[in-house]
């Protein structure tokens, strides 16, 4: 089974197209355009340039022996994609996809931004790229993430604020599928992580697989021979799918996902889809998610803005089907404590998503088997996170 690209829009039985009527012409034109492109020499080549002149790669793989005796651990290392431009692993999609939309020939770029990182990384390959960008983010959100409104509308972008519902992210998706639909034939929409309808998983996890395709090169080639595990942090879930690629049909490697496990195990106090073990349709795909009785989306919550969020991306519901993967969680405070183990012992500052993959490896690390050799996905900085790293110590 192939877990990257999807058959008849599927994975297993997770992913689909599930929208409005109204959206169909424009997936159906954004299917057409990924196809051609995706073979496309051209597209590729000026892929590969934008990553390497403008994002920063190759990232390098960095081993941690500090950090490592510290946790009693086998040898770790850490794919740095924390050092890529404008912080984490976003850039490598957000170039990825808005070069499609200019190859493509799109007049305009939107996209829709929580936390700010997503919008900052499109904002910064429009830029780039020389397209026009618009970015929809809650009123709540801008006011919670002025420095990152402050970042898109230095690189150019419009930030268009949402007054409606929670003034949130889903307002702010809502919103921006609603001028899409109206707007498709020049508009193109920008997706944050392997989520929502085909083809956006498909796409976003082949615009990250360059993370995997370079950990394993540089696996081979500083150590001689594969990892034995794989870890990283799971929000929509697009730097996991991105590092996992290349090692899937490698069955001696295991896979390890970590969900955010939050506060507590009660409802709304995490973002760990599969800890509730349940399953629906969320932005446009069937996938693990989080849900009441009724089928209402449950909140969640995570000291991490980019894993609080209540469903994960269809790629990774099927390899948590196929048992191909294994899903774990790690708390707010294990993160936290994980961050500054990191940083006072190798001199890394990681976001505090990164930081649950890291807290899981802390809580595994003595049981390996010494000659282990074990990789974390860093997908990104943790420069973001001060304010709360200052307030929750
Ligand atoms: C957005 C973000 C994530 C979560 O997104 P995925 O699509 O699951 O990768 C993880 N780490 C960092 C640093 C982020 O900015």
């Amino acid at each position: 089974m192939n877990f990257l690209i999807a058959k008849n829009n599927y994975y297993d039985k997770f992913g689909g197209i599930f929208v409005p009527e109204i959206l169909m012409p424009a997936l159906q034109q954004l299917i057409a355009d990924w196809k051609y492109y995706r073979r496309s020499a051209a597209f590729k080549a000026q892929f590969k340039k934008s990553l390497s002149e403008f994002a920063g790669r190759p990232t390098p793989l960095t081993e941690i022996p500090r950090f490592a005796e510290a946790v009693k651990g086998p040898r770790i290392f850490l794919k740095r994609e924390d050092l890529l431009h404008t912080g984490a692993h976003k850039i490598n999609n957000a170039l990825g996809q808005c070069l499609l939309a200019k190859l493509s020939g799109k007049k305009r770029v939107i996209a829709e931004t929580g936390a700010g990182q997503h919008g900052v990384a499109t904002a910064a390959a429009c830029a780039h790229l020389g397209l026009p960008c618009e970015v929809y983010m809650g009123a709540v959100d801008m006011q919670r993430q002025a420095l990152n409104v402050q970042r898109m509308t230095l690189f150019g972008a419009k930030v268009i604020s949402v007054n409606n519902g929670t003034q949130t992210l889903k307002d702010a998706v809502n919103e921006a599928l609603r001028d899409w639909s109206a707007s498709f034939e020049e508009t193109y929409y920008c997706l944050g992580s392997a989520l929502g309808p085909h083809p956006y998983p498909e796409m976003v996890a082949s615009f990250q697989a360059v993370i995997g395709k370079e950990t394993k090169a540089q696996c081979l080639k500083q150590l001689g021979g594969l990892p034995h595990q794989v870890v990283a942090c799971i929000g929509g879930g697009s730097n996991a799918i991105g590092i996992f690629s290349a090692f899937i049909d490698q069955p001696s490697v295991e896979l390890i996902g970590v969900e955010a496990g939050g506060k507590g195990n009660k409802p709304g106090e995490h973002a760990a889809r599969f800890f509730a073990d349940d399953v629906g349709v969320l932005h446009g795909c069937y996938t693990y998610l989080l849900q009441n009785a009724d089928g209402q989306i449950m909140p969640t919550h995570s000291i991490s803005a980019g894993l609080d969020y209540p469903a994960i991306g269809p790629q990774h519901a099927a390899l948590f089907a196929a048992k191909r993967a294994t899903y774990v969680a790690a708390n707010d405070q294990e993160a936290l404590a994980a961050l500054k183990l990191l940083a006072e012992t190798e001199g890394i500052l990681c976001a505090l998503e990164s930081a649950h993959a890291v807290a899981h490896v802390m809580k595994i690390a003595h049981e390996l088997p010494k000659e282990n050799i074990v990789i974390i996905n860093l997908s990104g900085r943790g420069d973001k996170d001060l304010g709360t790293i200052i307030e929750k110590s």
